[in-house]
């Protein structure tokens, strides 16, 4: 039999994390998941999504110990720019940026690909003696709807540290600045499509894919280059109805699914396991006891579900294929960008907390 303090079911970045915090914190952790992790970029079944932690995130993941090992491949995030490219032609014909000076000295967040943070999640866990991790063997799982497909590319034009969603139907197509590939500008893209059409693009040879790549990004970086294999990903909203069992508590995507809009999904997960560790600070003999697990129900439950429907909006506005729809969704923007207080209260949202000074 195994003592420990704390058992993570599952081992992705958020269990990773999760792992690295608790046992930051000096409690024992075994975590343990079904599948070995794929820590290099180009090797079958790597995750190339990346994620963008957001400025509240950061402080966390410092206490985690693993800010050190995350910052030096971090890309700052200064400008989100949102384009509106919803017109009868594929082009740019509205573009707002939000800069993060407007509301903080620090950038919005900071992107790093999914695969280095698993490798360097195990890093840190490596450091912890008292934190386990344990692999299994593998499992299989299908599912259909809204689909993303996630990759790299590069191109000639600098990014400037933006981050650029342009929006015409089927979904957000996203570029978050990496740091340089080869010597040159680099992004990772999340291209969000209904199934069929996100098939239709992934099976595409790469030079008709990097062409309708142009077309969808309103041409806005020049040519796109495709730098990585392309990843294909269900797109899910999705809640659960509690967070809490017995001696048991939901974080991550086991509590929520969100579409990758805004960078929210990983960022929810942050602010699950920053309320469990400090009522598990707090009472540190009292771990899984059904008031702390109350506790933790209370302080997330609400917050998740608003963000998940917040987000799922969102994303609805951007799949709109009618004409009519894509013009209203434009003077909507037009109409709440041009009023500096809701632009500020409207990216402090974004960032799930106050933004730091
Ligand atoms: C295209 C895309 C882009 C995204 N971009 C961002 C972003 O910029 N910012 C952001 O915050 N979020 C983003 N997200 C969301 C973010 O990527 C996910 O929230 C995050 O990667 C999920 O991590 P996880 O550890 O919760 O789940 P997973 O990565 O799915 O890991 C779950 C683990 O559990 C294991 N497992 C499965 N079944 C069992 C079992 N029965 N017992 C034990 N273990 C089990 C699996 O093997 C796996 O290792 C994005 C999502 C997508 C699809």
């Amino acid at each position: 039999m195994i003592d420990t303090d704390i058992l993570i079911s599952g081992g992705g970045i958020a269990g990773l994390i999760a792992a690295s915090a608790f046992g930051a914190a000096g409690f024992s952790v075994l975590c343990v998941d079904p599948s070995a992790p794929v820590t290099t970029r180009d090797a079958e079944g790597s995750d190339l999504r990346s994620t963008a932690f957001l400025q509240p995130s950061r402080d966390f993941l410092d206490q985690a110990g693993l800010w050190r090992h995350f910052a030096p491949h971090a890309m700052p995030l200064q400008i989100m720019r949102i384009v509106d490219a919803g017109g009868i032609e594929a082009v740019a014909r509205s573009a707002h940026d939000f800069n993060s000076s407007d509301i903080s000295d620090l950038p919005f967040g900071w992107n790093l690909p999914n695969w280095l943070l698993r490798r360097e999640g195990l890093a840190r866990i490596a450091e912890l003696d008292h934190v386990t991790f344990r692999a299994g063997v593998g499992t299989k799982s299908s599912l259909t709807r809204q689909k993303a497909l996630a990759f790299a590319v590069s191109h000639d034009h600098p990014h400037d540290n933006i981050s650029t969603e342009v929006h015409r139907s089927g979904g957000p197509f996203t570029l978050v600045p990496l740091p340089d590939y080869e010597g040159k500008p680099s992004s990772a893209v999340v291209w969000m499509e209904r199934g069929p059409e996100a098939e239709r693009l992934y099976a595409l040879p790469q030079s008709a894919f990097e062409d309708e790549m142009r077309t969808r990004s309103a041409d806005l970086y020049g040519p796109l280059r495709l730098i990585s294999q392309r990843t294909i990903w269900p797109i899910i909203s999705q809640v659960a109805h509690r967070l809490t069992g017995e001696r048991l508590a939901l974080v991550a995507e086991a509590a929520h699914v969100v579409p990758p809009i805004g960078a929210q999904g990983l960022n929810m997960s942050l602010a699950d396991m920053a309320s469990l560790l400090d009522l598990a600070k707090a009472a540190p003999d009292r771990l899984g006891e059904a008031a702390m697990l109350q506790k933790y129900e209370r302080a997330r439950h609400a917050e998740i579900a608003a963000r998940v429907a917040g987000v799922d909006a969102l994303n609805r506005a951007s799949m709109a294929n009618d004409q009519g729809l894509r013009d209203l969704r434009m003077k909507a923007l037009n109409s709440f960008y041009s009023v500096k207080p809701v632009r500020q209260i409207l990216m402090r949202a974004g960032l799930g907390a106050r933004a730091a000074r």
